[in-house]
């Protein structure tokens, strides 16, 4: 069996570093590879050895498996983790690296070539016995015929691109009237941001929840799922919060959703850690949707009520070990929950807000885990995805989890960029999400710039806090102290 010694990260920020952590407590050297945007950042240092691979755009750098694998290969690596995006579902880089020599940690180039095309993974995953959205079996070649079907199984119908990813390349069809109009404008989405014009249709579910089902399959046969995560809190179909377990399923659907997410994984002879997407309606019917062939953003929550550390077991598997897990051994402990901090203004429909982090201070304490790539006075590239961190909590219930993070979300102070975050705190004081009743619609219906409390941001408040002080200290005892305009009890020292 191949043991690795040194792994290349093909990645940057906080999934760059969380790889290379583990790697380190399991005795692997680390190789980082980096953009000239990238030179000063934390995972350059956390790394034992570290190359430049080109200019900023990720298309010349973290995009470039050439410039990667020889990279690997001058400074004796053996394996390569892509970590998530850039080219971590690419079948034809972990393709090169295995004719490389080298071994690719995550799944085989088959498994990523089947599952990166949607309508090839539903026509894998449909010869087992899994639930699928009513919609076109393959892609659309006639338009009278889709539209026959569109029909079929009603308005709203959804038009999407097969290659699609990142919450791009889909299209709602309210009516019929609308369809050809939204047919050319997906098609040609779908020709000029994937590179591949395939589309095909779903019937719309109206009021859905996003539950993903993470799996770990070895190069034996044997596959496992770690239950659910929960990621309904979206904006423009991408994930904003995400928490483990889900607060809705029984443990008969959660057990056959995992059911359902093994047999999809076997349907393509996974191994490596991947993840099962399912729609699910209100009915608490499940769909598949898709399954993402690498680590997950959110999958810290995973590991921390399961106690598996994910990136761990990746390796092993790419070693060719055996899972040490069997199924029955996994058991649910306490509940997580995961927000996504972006450099994005919520107050302005999140549009991107990158900038130099003028401060930076993480939250601390029992059961919170931040997994981010900045310091204070970095600044963040307007090069690639705006995500400064991810705050995580763990608490025994899911009620403590939601406490925490809303604790930890007010000790977090982050100034000079506007941030997801008091989004997130609106979230977590929200009755529909506190009550578990949301679905993937909780911002366009719950959320208006109006919601975001206007507090100052926190180094305002600790002038004011400081002049404050400087001022009671020159004025006589007799006068009624004066309250700092703006400041809020919770910034106020409570020791003083
Ligand atoms: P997850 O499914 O892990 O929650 P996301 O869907 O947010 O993650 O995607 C993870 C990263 O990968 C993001 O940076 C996203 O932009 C990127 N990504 C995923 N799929 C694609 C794709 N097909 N094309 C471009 N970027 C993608
Ligand atoms: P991506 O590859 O971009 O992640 P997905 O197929 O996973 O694409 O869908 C992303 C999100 O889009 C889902 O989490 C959900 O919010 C929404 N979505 C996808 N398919 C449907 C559907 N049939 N009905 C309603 N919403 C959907
Ligand atoms: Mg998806």
């Amino acid at each position: 069996m191949p043991e690795i010694k040194k792994i290349l990260v093909a990645n940057r920020g906080e999934i760059a570093l969380r790889v290379m952590r583990t790697a380190r407590e399991m005795n692997i050297a680390t190789v980082a590879v980096y953009s000239e945007a990238d030179r000063l950042a934390l995972h350059v240092r956390y790394a034992d050895e570290a190359v430049c691979i080109g200019p900023p755009p990720s298309s010349e750098s973290y995009l470039r498996g050439d410039k990667i694998i020889e990279a690997a290969q001058r400074l004796g690596a053996d394996a390569i983790h892509p970590g998530y995006g850039f080219l971590s579902e690419n079948a034809a880089f972990a393709r090169q690296v295995r004719e490389a020599g080298l071994i690719f940690i995550g799944p085989s180039p088959e498994s990523i070539e089947v599952m990166g095309s949607k309508l090839a993974a539903k026509q894998a995953a449909a010869q087992y016995d899994i639930p699928m959205v009513p919609g076109t079996a393959g892609a659309i070649t006639d338009r009278t015929e889709a539209k026959q079907i569109s029909e079929q199984i009603g308005y709203p119908i959804l038009i999407k691109a097969s290659a699609g990813g990142g919450g791009k390349g889909m299209r709602i069809v309210g009516k019929p009237e609308e369809f050809d109009e939204q047919m050319d404008r997906a098609v040609s989405e779908a020709v000029s941001s994937f590179g591949d014009g395939s589309v095909f249709i779903e019937k719309y579910i109206t009021s859905p929840k996003h539950i993903e089902i993470q799996v770990l399959g070895d190069q034996h046969g044997n596959i496992i799922h770690l239950f659910e995560r929960e990621c309904s809190v979206q904006r423009r179909h991408q994930k904003v919060v995400e928490e483990a377990p889900s607060a809705v399923l029984t443990p008969e659907i959660r057990e056959a959703m995992g059911r359902s997410a093994v047999e999809v994984a076997r349907a393509c002879n996974y191994f490596g850690a991947g993840t099962v997407e399912f729609i699910v309606d209100e009915a608490l019917n499940f769909y598949f949707l898709e399954m993402n062939t690498r680590l997950q953003v959110e999958h810290p929550v995973t590991e921390l009520i399961t106690g598996v550390d994910l990136v761990k077991q990746m390796i092993y598997i790419a070693e060719g070990k055996e899972l040490p897990i069997r199924q029955k051994d996994l058991t649910i402990h306490g509940h997580a929950v995961e927000v996504r901090v972006y450099a994005e203004d919520p107050a302005t429909n999140f549009l991107p807000d990158v900038g130099t982090l003028q401060t930076y201070v993480r939250p601390q304490g029992n059961g919170v885990r931040v997994d981010d790539g900045f310091e204070q006075g970095m600044t963040i590239p307007i090069h690639y995805d705006p995500m400064i961190a991810k705050l995580i909590t763990y608490g025994q219930d899911r009620a403590e989890a939601i406490q925490k993070m809303i604790r930890a979300i007010d000790e977090y102070r982050i100034s000079g960029v506007q941030t997801t975050l008091p989004f997130c705190r609106f979230v977590m004081e929200h009755e529909a999400f506190r009550s578990g009743k949301f679905d993937t619609h909780f911002v366009s219906k719950y959320f208006t710039s109006e919601n975001l409390k206007s507090e100052p941001e926190p180094f305002v408040q600790e002038l004011a806090a400081l002049l404050t002080a400087r001022f009671m200290a020159k004025v006589p005892a007799s006068r009624p102290p004066v309250a700092a305009a703006g400041t809020t009890s919770k910034w106020k020292s409570r020791g003083g």
